[in-house]
């Protein structure tokens, strides 16, 4: 009976506070029903009093660590301001993201709808849908900018949030609700770097040092719940932290979103958030996942805590890129991994195998000429946008050979890690490094050495010297190895046409067995061959014997026949290859122990 009287009379004196907070902040209101809509938001902003001067109402053009457009107010409808007594006043809409308040200092109200991001159809500059908004029966997900504008001159004020959404859905968020259920931002970035996952969501959470970890997972079919998911994340959040000494949060959040679609993972400073596939948690599905995890996880370093001021000072009204996205991006992807080599979650073979499908990439998929520097200034264009999943792969390679660069000068002493562990201290969230003298600054922290590299391999873009750096911790590198072995070839090449494989190139053993190009692979040994199983089924052909008889089910001008076929006997050649020497000196093996060690 005490606690209940004690818990009225607070629940009483926070009521009476709510008037004085409501002045100061931007209050917004969202509804969230999916038995009225589940493809609009409707979206009411109380205001403070405005001054004559502050008559644009923004919506974001970009967020941070997107990298891509996305002009938010091509979501917005029926844009309306009222003054106190709910008169409708006038407003113009400006530009995609721009409307201009006829009275701002009369304002008192702004009412909008608008859709969600995933199932609005737009022609160019889709959303990424973990940075986007959804609404269906069952769950909404929420990443602020898709909800919330501001007024000119209020990017750094703060913001007070309240959600009406199904009393039976839970919801994830990095934020917490204050007494009244209003969610508190201390600014309009803090509010986008807040995402929302609502819903039919299981939870769970758990300590890693000091700080707290909580995940939350909506899936689909209830096939992956938050606690075998957390379960299998452990180890790398024990890497992880292994990896940081410190980490550098109190309250970190993972939201899951498992559904039909895959598009990723967006991380904030203080959670992240995930779009996959809906499948069994599966060892390989829970490895795949927990990689990303650790990738996105590794941002609290950097963006986070080491940023230049173009990161600080976000601009979401005009897209801006930042010449240290190889910083932000390709060291926190070779980070991911390398805490996993280190913390024994990955294999050196694994880690190899990484590191060829990343050169791979970049010979194969990406521009080589095209520098890292150049890809993070023109990360916004749809030139810079055509390189941007290289940052990702060279990145990554780029950040591999610093760490082996530093290493070596330092004697084994010092990497990459510790030298970013060095600029979290000089550094942090609220204290950016200069975007024009980053570089010459990470040489005077380092070694003259270090200047030239940063000038040869990310200002600009040599051809990375992988065999010679990778030598160094005794890792052979061979752009094409001849293996010896022989493999099973059917003697053609394949592309995918109306959704089928399809024979191109055909070898004429194959033509004698009467295939010509443009005919589909059906079924290989009597089992169907579709787009998906593609890959299996020529790792069967490969796997198999030379010279073995194998039965072909094609179709050819809509008819279906079956071939019986000798398999075909190519080289193995394996591309950029990366394997331990046998003979690696004492000294390279020496270093390769402090390359595979947390200094
Ligand atoms: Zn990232």
């Amino acid at each position: 009976m005490k606690s209940l009287v004690s818990l009225g009379l607070l629940a009483g004196l926070l009521t009476a506070a709510a008037p004085t907070q409501a002045q100061k902040a931007m209050t917004y209101t969202v509804d969230i029903d999916p038995a009225v809509s589940t493809n609009e938001f409707r979206v009411k902003l109380e205001l403070p009093k405005l001054k004559k001067d502050q008559n644009i109402y923004q919506f974001a053009a970009t967020a941070p660590g997107t990298y891509q457009v996305m002009d938010i107010g091509r979501f917005v409808s029926k844009f309306e301001a009222f003054d106190k007594k709910g008169k409708p006043l006038e407003v113009k809409q400006l530009s995609t993201n721009q409307w201009q308040l006829a009275k701002p200092d009369k304002t008192h109200e702004i009412r909008y709808t608008i859709a969600e991001t995933w199932d609005s159809p737009i022609k160019e500059h889709r959303v990424y849908l973990m940075c986007g908004s959804s609404l269906e029966q069952d769950h909404a997900l929420l990443n602020g900018q898709c909800l919330y504008g501001y007024v000119k001159g209020f990017q750094d004020k703060p913001l007070r949030i309240k959600l009406n959404y199904p009393k039976d859905w839970k919801i994830g968020t990095p934020l917490t609700a204050d007494a009244q259920g209003y969610y508190n931002a201390k600014s309009y970035d803090q509010a986008v770097d807040s995402p929302m996952l609502l819903g039919r969501l299981t939870e769970a959470s758990t300590k890693l040092g000091d700080a707290e970890v909580a995940l939350y997972s909506y899936s689909k079919t209830d096939l992956i719940k938050a606690e075998p998911l957390l379960q299998n994340m452990q180890q790398m959040l024990q890497a992880a932290q292994k990896f940081l000494v410190q980490l550098p949060v109190k309250r970190y959040t993972f939201l899951y979103h498992f559904e039909d679609r895959n598009a990723g993972a967006w991380e904030h400073s203080y959670s992240s958030e995930y779009v996959v596939n809906e499948s069994p948690l599966t060892p390989e599905k829970a490895a795949s996942i927990t990689s990303t995890a650790a990738h996105e996880f590794f941002h609290v370093v950097t963006p986070l805590n080491i940023h230049s001021e173009i990161i600080e000072h976000f601009n979401f009204v005009q897209p801006t890129g930042s010449e240290h996205l190889w910083l932000y991006e390709g060291t926190t992807e070779w980070a991911s991994d390398m805490m996993q080599l280190r913390g024994g979650l990955m294999s050196l073979d694994e880690y190899l195998a990484q590191m060829s499908s990343k050169v791979a990439y970049d010979h194969l998929q990406a521009d080589t000429t095209y520098s890292l520097s150049k890809l993070g200034l023109n990360s916004f264009s749809d030139e810079g946008q055509k390189q941007y999943g290289n940052i990702y792969q060279r990145g990554a390679l780029t950040a591999a050979l610093l760490d082996l660069r530093l290493l070596e000068l330092s004697g084994g002493k010092r990497g990459l890690r510790e030298v970013v562990l060095e600029l979290t201290k000089k550094y942090g969230p609220n204290k950016p490094f200069s975007e024009k003298t980053f570089f010459q600054e990470l040489t005077q922290m380092t070694y003259p050495e270090i200047g030239d590299f940063l000038k040869r391999y990310i200002q600009n873009a040599e051809p990375l010297p992988l065999a010679e750096y990778f030598g160094k911790v005794g890792i052979q590198y061979t752009p094409v190895l001849h293996t010896g072995r022989k493999l099973a070839t059917l003697g053609t090449g394949f592309m995918p046409r109306d959704g089928q494989l399809t024979f191109t190139q055909v070898g004429a053993p194959l033509k004698a067995s009467g295939i010509s190009d443009g005919d589909q692979l059906v079924a290989y040994q009597g089992n169907a061959v579709t787009l998906n199983n593609a890959m299996q089924t020529l790792g069967q052909v490969k796997a198999s014997k030379p010279g073995q008889e194998v039965e072909l089910t094609i179709r050819h001008d809509s008819a279906e026949k079956k071939i019986r076929y000798h398999l075909q006997e190519q080289d193995e050649v394996k591309r950029y290859s990366f394997t331990p020497m046998p003979n690696a000196t004492p000294a390279q093996l020496a270093l390769r122990k402090a390359w595979m060690t947390n200094l």
